[in-house]
């Protein structure tokens, strides 16, 4: 996850493909849960934990009749989930978003979210069926917590952070840094592509039982394709293609014959007719942003002990190593303490930090990443990245040069900017730091001081980078 699923989504190539065989002509495909070192229980904790902090930041949309629509679906999709993919500890839920994005996300242990957007985006009842079956075969198998499993050093209180940082972070909360949020996705939510084709097969198995055609959850994925703007939904950045979904799904659904079909959709059409009276949805930005603003100064960093710059300890000229993942290492000052974002991880000295679980926050120190970067060249995808900053940091400068520099022994960029921090309101610099990585996503590092304290700290980012050792 997090952390990891930066790191995930970078080594997912060499992950060990989860034993996925086929037993034998016609029949369907036998799916193997991945290794977890978490119990359910702990899927069952962070979950919940999660859920709370999701329901805090995000409309819940109370009305009946949506809601017990998506229930009904999703019980009737629970109750098709295969005798050994079922845990008792779970406890699955469906709430709806009042948000406009075609978007959904289930959590460890069972909570799941529907966006009202995703429910008046399906054509019938069996593409919004569709979603939650994959969804469910992620939690079923417990695909979040076996991705962290492939980080070992996290333990599951870290974890809590990153999954909520990558549910709300992007739209909660101040410092520049969580403009690195952006599009990336959701740590627990992002998933490897094996995952996402053992959710594809389970969740057709789970289609056919619950009554409907697997060949509906196809459907959805194309609709959701389809509606794609500008970075595409993120529901597809979280659950990438695997490159063939449609024509192995297509596959599956021969070999597996649809029990109890469902007829009888007109609970469906009354949602969408529900939906289509109320006011549009916000946008989560939107609402997020209203969320925030009435939750007054306790998500100001400074609320906790001094995070002013002058109570800010001065970077340590010791240093310490770190390895991230299989990706990268670095060292930084033995002051700072490292944190895991959704898809980065903060050095920073203590009292730099934002609040609690929204991850990425901070007003010193340094942020190392790996961005998406479908097609573009460093420059392009540095511009870009700057532009997602600049979305929900709207004091941000734009870079006016790049200048080369080395890391990890590969060619650079490096720029600085300033913007008016939120947290603080007082002036912060940016040092901008990226490359490319092999497989061509965007590896990024983001230093962060006050602008007067910036002349201080430079010399300390260029020694973070130039320690930086690309692993893979
Ligand atoms: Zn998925």
């Amino acid at each position: 996850m997090t952390l990891n699923t930066v790191f995930t989504r970078i080594r997912s190539a060499a992950i060990f493909s989860v034993a996925l065989s086929v037993t034998a002509f016609g029949a369907q495909t036998v799916i193997t849960p991945p290794n977890n070192k978490y119990t359910p229980a702990q899927d069952v904790e962070l979950g919940r934990k999660a859920a709370g902090e999701v329901e805090q930041h995000l409309p819940i949309l109370r009305d009946e009749d949506v809601t017990s629509f998506v229930a009904s679906i999703g019980r009737r999709v629970v109750d098709a989930i295969p005798q050994e993919f079922r845990h008792p500890e779970f406890r699955y839920s469906f709430q709806v978003v009042n948000v406009r994005e075609i978007n959904a996300f289930a959590l460890p242990g069972g909570p799941m979210y529907f966006n009202r957007g995703m429910i008046e985006a399906a054509r019938t009842e069996g593409e919004v069926a569709g979603v939650m079956a994959h969804e469910l075969s992620h939690v079923a198998l417990r695909h979040g917590t076996a991705q962290a499993t492939k980080a070992t050093k996290y333990e599951i209180g870290t974890l809590l952070g990153a999954v909520v940082g990558s549910i709300i972070g992007g739209n909660v909360g101040s410092a520049v840094a969580q403009g690195t949020q952006f599009g990336l996705g959701t740590a627990f939510l992002r998933f490897s592509r094996e995952f996402e084709r053992d959710a594809d097969l389970l969740g057709s198995h789970i289609m056919a039982e619950a009554g409907y055609s697997p060949l509906e959850m196809a459907g959805m994925f194309k609709t959701i394709e389809k509606q794609g703007g500008p970075g595409g939904p993120q529901w597809l950045s979280d659950h990438p293609n695997p490159g063939d979904r449609y024509e192995y799904i297509t596959r599956e659904a021969q070999a597996l014959a649809v029990r109890h079909v469902v007829r009888d959709t007109r609970a469906f059409i009354q949602a969408q007719g529900r939906l289509r009276q109320m006011a549009p949805a916000p946008t989560t930005e939107e609402a997020t942003r209203h969320a925030a603003g009435t939750r007054g100064p306790a998500r100001v960093p400074d609320a906790r002990s001094g995070s002013r710059s002058g109570d800010i300890a001065s970077p340590s000229s010791s240093y310490t190593s770190y390895s991230e993942g299989d990706l990268f290492r670095v060292s930084v000052p033995s002051n700072w303490h490292e944190r895991p974002g959704s898809n980065a991880v903060t050095f920073a000295p203590d009292g730099a930090y934002g609040s609690g679980e929204q991850g990425s926050s901070f007003t010193h120190g340094i942020e190392i990443g790996v961005a998406r970067n479908e097609t573009h060249d460093l420059r392009t995808a540095t511009d870009e990245l700057v532009s997602t900053f600049a979305r929900s940091n709207q004091n941000l400068s734009r870079p006016s040069s790049y200048d080369r520099v080395q890391i990890g022994g590969r060619q650079g960029l490096h720029t600085a900017l300033s913007n008016g921090s939120s947290a603080t309101g007082q002036q912060e610099r940016i040092a901008v730091f990226t490359m490319l990585l092999g497989d061509g996503s965007l590896f990024f590092a983001l230093g962060v001081a006050p602008r007067d304290r910036f002349s201080d700290y430079e010399g300390t980012f260029r020694k973070v980078i130039g320690s930086i050792e690309i692993v893979r």
